[in-house]
């Protein structure tokens, strides 16, 4: 399985980069995890959207879901539907326009949902975020692709993503300003999530342009010892 790394911000992005959006692939099974502002043209430098197996949802904030607005002009002019998968939320516009548009077929997801698409077993777990949130693990051919969306610290984060082979991870906050009650982790407490579930890899995103990035590589590299930092334009081996 590959990770193509699109866009890593949040929630807004960086000079000439993008808010968050991966893609996941597995032979002829093509994932994209979230699809926020500037994804939509990154994505489609390697591939053509449309040929994307579905679209899975951390949640509907706009820098998860900001590109999916235009991209329906392209499916649209194309003539074809995709599959979106995302947490019920009916305070979001987005979700809206996503649920009337005829080119997304949306599936509503809670954890503990299996989903079967392509070669792939997708679960989906809890996060804690402000609004209704999940993460997924993406399973293909003995690799495990552990991504957490948006969450602050949650007892079962740990056995969702036990044995990843690669975990995604929000790891905004630098430890000096993470806090109990805020929206996301810090990248320390992503390492040691992905420490406690025994991940082989961690990949810290979700980096917000006021924060130093290189801080964040520090403080997580001294609690797992196989942290990078997500680079868009890149490629993972999971
Ligand atoms: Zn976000
Ligand atoms: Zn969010």
């Amino acid at each position: 399985m590959k990770l193509h790394v699109l866009g890593v911000s949040g929630p807004f992005p960086e000079s000439n980069g993008a808010t968050s959006g991966y893609l996941a692939e597995a032979g002829d099974t093509l994932l994209q995890l979230d699809f926020g502002s500037g994804v939509l043209a990154r994505l489609t430098a390697l591939m053509p959207p449309e040929s994307l197996t579905a679209i899975l949802l951390s949640h509907w904030h706009y820098d998860h879901t900001a590109d999916l607005t235009v991209l329906l002009y392209r499916l649209a002019a194309a003539g074809k539907t995709l599959q979106v998968f995302a947490p019920a939320d009916p305070s979001s516009p987005i979700r809206e326009i996503v649920a009337a548009a005829p080119c997304f077929r949306l599936t509503d997801v809670s954890p503990g949902d299996v989903l079967s698409l392509g070669s792939c077993t997708v679960r989906v777990g809890e996060a804690r975020h402000p609004v209704p949130a999940v993460g997924y693990r993406i399973e293909s051919e003995g690799r495990t692709l552990g991504y957490t969306g948006d969450t602050n610290t949650l007892p079962s984060l740990e056995s969702f993503f036990r044995g990843s082979s690669l975990l995604l991870a929000d790891g905004l906050f630098p430890s000096e300003n993470w806090a109990e009650n805020l929206p996301h982790l810090s990248a320390a407490l992503a390492a040691d999530l992905a420490s406690a579930c025994g991940a082989g890899q961690l990949v810290l995103t979700h980096l917000n342009p006021v924060f130093e990035p290189r801080m964040l590589l520090r403080e997580a590299q001294s609690r797992h010892p196989n942290v990078s930092l997500a680079v868009p334009g890149t490629t993972l081996d999971v």
